[in-house]
């Protein structure tokens, strides 16, 4: 039966070390959110990522993304496509190993 995996918030995602890469188009809607100009967000919040081809949010020393805030993502509601689409749209060998997400039968809401 056709399923996906519902996210459970336990926020190991959030911990792991690796860009949290952002699009353009992304910067926009996340700084208007945190009601910042993009200039003022991609300076204070964000680096080149590894591969020197876009954008990444903040980590901290730790690893941790400069978004996890008080056990939660600062911006759930605007988060980047690369945190939405995880662990259905992407994931890697063994990743329920870290990740808390639980199996849900029937269709995922878009
Ligand atoms: S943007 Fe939010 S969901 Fe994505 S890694 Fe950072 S804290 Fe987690």
């Amino acid at each position: 039966m056709a399923g996906y995996y519902q996210c459970e918030r336990c926020t190991a995602c959030c911990k792991w070390p690796g860009d949290v890469n952002i699009t353009d188009d992304e910067v926009g809607t996340i700084a208007a959110y945190l009601d910042m100009s993009q200039d003022e967000f991609i300076s204070q919040h964000t680096r080149l990522n590894k591969n020197r081809t876009g954008l990444s949010i903040l980590e901290r020393p730790n690893h941790e993304c400069i978004m996890l805030v008080d056990g939660g993502c600062k911006i759930h509601a605007v988060k980047p496509e690369q945190c939405k689409g995880f662990p259905n749209r992407w994931n890697f060998p063994n990743w329920q190993e870290v990740c808390h997400a639980t199996w849900q039968e029937g269709e995922m809401d878009s």
